[in-house]
């Protein structure tokens, strides 16, 4: 399991009950080598904190709380390794109270606090700290330790040369620019011994203008292999990268090249990471000869289990992170910690814990969208006999829609798991029923769960029944002709994925591109192409940005891929009417009009209430309870949780 910053340690920096649970979770289900995640070796001195609620180790009043911390995980078989972490320029002043320090002063995009340059004692001084904490992590009991030396860390600050300006003897050429981290490794292996496992853990490149490429990598991670690295783990590149890392929509495996270009270049073990999210895509990448070993962390946040499931054969079991960083990374930038869009029990692991229900009730849940099914799974699992209506042919709801657009199609991953379960389980599933009071009255339930979810919102706006106008849901469904030039009336997250979803359907195909990039045929043609696709889509919303409620760390994929596309983008504007010719929109108390063959609304959703409303008018009736968008349109996360959450108490 790779290291994860969780936010789960106070704010201090030691160990808590809740982190100890997560990882003792994973122990559990069958994590080879856990990498404990980012631990910080000096907060006092040169504040290298990016985050709150970050691991301390870097002083000796840590080590009791991570040595119990340590005797819970190898209680359950694991092995466990430190990761020792220092931000430098991604530290964070309003956590540390300290200005952020580097190589060099050299602004962060990610951060507003300008750095400064570490002076040469201060390196040295700050060398000596990786060391000491290598010592209290192999005092605490951990089995190795890693140095935590990717997504443009300390340590990466200082083998670029775009963050690394220095004139002393850890600044200029390659060799002075790799010398804080052969010397880190030097210490550490001072400290605690040569045979003591030693990982570190590199991009294979910095996707930075002017950064680091594989070939650099190749000659970094032999160098690190001569200073007596044991093992390296290759990800993606840094944090501030304009590339996607992380989320949906970087292929499975998409950084496995990575690790291959570096395992060509040294002997030691090297561990592939970044989107392996499966045990299947796991094992091709080991047959294919393309890493040694296999680092999962989001994976195994979304389901602790995998390995033990995957031993076992048992895949469509597998609860598979969608790589939404809802949850995770969204949590992180906002400062809190860590939760699971798939899994609600991540980080809840006491307070959660699956026990039968105390008497075995008659339940019906009403809806086959996320939130739905998981109440009638976790609902099931607890022993009650659970009926599901969906009025709809399928499961999946909202949720099998939002994985259409482009880039998107991991999302169906837990629309499989959540329907898998449920039919598996023996829930009585009875789609294309609508459940209407008096079917659910015949079916005699002790307890209604609602979860009808949301209907989209039609805005009021004069000509908005007019023929020309179409809902964004059924565009996404293909279910209707638009003419060529198409306006999208909403700027939130589905009038984004519609825009994105006509585009790539009138770009250059997938393989079309393929193929030119393979013969090298005239980049700049293919990438023409590209921005023509969005030319005659333009999403008009009335708030001054679109994506609001897209989160933080895909909001600026989802903004760069329009403007890839050329779908033109009006904000702070009111529509005001649709006409046959298209529509009448006001900026700034100025009327104009714009011209459209299609209009495509897409202006959120409203809860669907009416039978929930119903029923509550029914005083004597069951108990009644409203999970979902039918509450509040939110989501999936609000909605995956609430299932959980009732199906968990009743
Ligand atoms: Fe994966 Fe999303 Fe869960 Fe994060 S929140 S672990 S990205 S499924």
């Amino acid at each position: 399991m790779s290291a994860l910053h969780l936010g789960y340690a106070t704010k201090d920096g030691l160990v808590t009950d809740r982190l100890k649970d997560f990882y003792v979770e994973r122990a559990k289900g069958g994590a080879g080598l856990i990498v404990l995640g980012m631990a910080y070796v000096d907060w006092v001195g040169t504040g290298g904190v990016g985050a709150t609620n970050v691991i301390g180790i870097d002083d000796d009043k840590f080590v009791p709380g991570l040595t119990e911390l340590v005797e819970a995980v190898h209680g359950h078989g694991a092995k466990f390794a430190a990761q020792l972490y220092h931000a430098g320029r991604y530290s964070l002043s309003a956590v540390t109270g300290l200005q952020p320090v580097s190589a060099s002063s050299v602004p962060c995009r990610l951060n507003r606090d300008m750095p400064r340059e570490l002076s040469t004692s201060e390196v040295v001084e700050t060398i000596e700290k990786y060391g000491e904490a290598a010592r209290r992590a192999k005092e605490a009991g951990f089995d190795a330790v890693e140095i935590g030396g990717s997504a443009g860390y300390l340590i990466n600050q200082f083998l670029s040369p775009v963050t690394n300006q220095r004139r002393d003897r850890y600044g200029g050429s390659f060799q002075n620019r790799l010398r804080f981290l052969v010397e880190i490794i030097e210490c550490i292996k001072e400290r605690v011994g040569d045979c003591f496992p030693l990982i570190y853990r590199t991009c294979g490149s910095d996707f930075i203008e002017g950064g680091l490429l594989l070939d650099d990598y190749r000659m970094i991670v032999r160098e690190a292999e001569r200073a007596g690295v044991h093992a390296v783990g290759v990800t993606g590149g840094w944090h501030e990268a304009a590339i996607p890392e992380i989320t949906m929509h970087v292929p499975r495996g998409g950084y496995v090249y990575l690790a291959q270009g570096i395992k060509e270049a040294v002997s030691i073990p090297v561990i592939a990471a970044n989107r392996i999210n499966e045990p299947l895509l796991a094992e091709e990448i080991l047959q294919q000869k393309k890493a040694d070993l296999i680092g999962m962390g989001r994976a195994l946040l979304a389901d602790p289990e995998l390995p033990n499931k995957a031993k076992g054969g048992r895949f469509e079991d597998i609860r598979t992170c969608i790589a939404c960083n809802q949850g995770c990374l969204d949590n992180l930038f906002m400062r809190q910690p860590i939760q699971c869009l798939v899994n609600a029990q991540a980080g809840r692991e006491r307070e959660y814990q699956s026990k039968p229900a105390k008497a075995a009730k008659r339940v019906t849940v009403i809806g086959g969208g996320p939130a739905g099914m998981e109440a009638a799974r976790v609902a099931n699992l607890r022993g009650h006999q659970v009926t599901l209506y969906e009025k709809g042919d399928n499961l999946g709801g909202q949720m099998s829609l939002a994985s259409v657009p482009p880039g998107k199609g991991e999302i169906e991953s837990i629309v499989r798991y959540l329907s898998t379960q449920v039919m598996k389980s023996g829930v009585d599933i009875k789609l294309g029923t609508e459940a209407t009071v008096d079917v659910i009255q015949e079916g005699k339930f002790d307890i209604i769960i609602v979860a009808t979810g949301a209907v989209p919102l039609v805005p009021d706006i004069p000509g908005v029944n007019r023929q020309n106008v179409v809902m964004a849901q059924d565009v996404l469904r293909d279910k209707v002709k638009l003419g060529e030039k198409v306006i999208i009336i909403g700027g939130g997250s589905v009038g984004c994925d519609v825009a994105l979803f006509l585009a790539h359907k009138r770009a250059i195909k997938d393989d079309s591109a393929f193929f030119l990039i393979k013969y090298g045929v005239d980049c700049q043609v293919t990438l023409s192409l590209l921005k023509k696709a969005g030319n005659n889509i333009t999403i008009v919303e009335k708030l001054p940005r679109i994506g609001r409620d897209i989160g933080v760390t895909t909001r600026w994929i989802v903004i760069g891929q329009l403007e890839q596309y050329g779908v033109e983008v009006i904000t702070d504007t009111e529509v005001t009417e649709i006409t046959e010719e298209g529509i009448v929109i006001e900026k700034d108390a100025k009327q104009s009009c714009l011209e459209a063959d299609s209009i495509v609304l897409a202006s959120g959703y409203q809860a669907n209430r009416s039978l929930l409303e119903q029923l509550k008018e029914r005083q004597d009736g069951p108990e009644v309870y409203a999970i979902g968008d039918c509450v509040e349109p939110r989501k999936a996360l609000e909605a995956i949780h609430e299932g959980f959450k009732i199906g968990q108490t009743i």
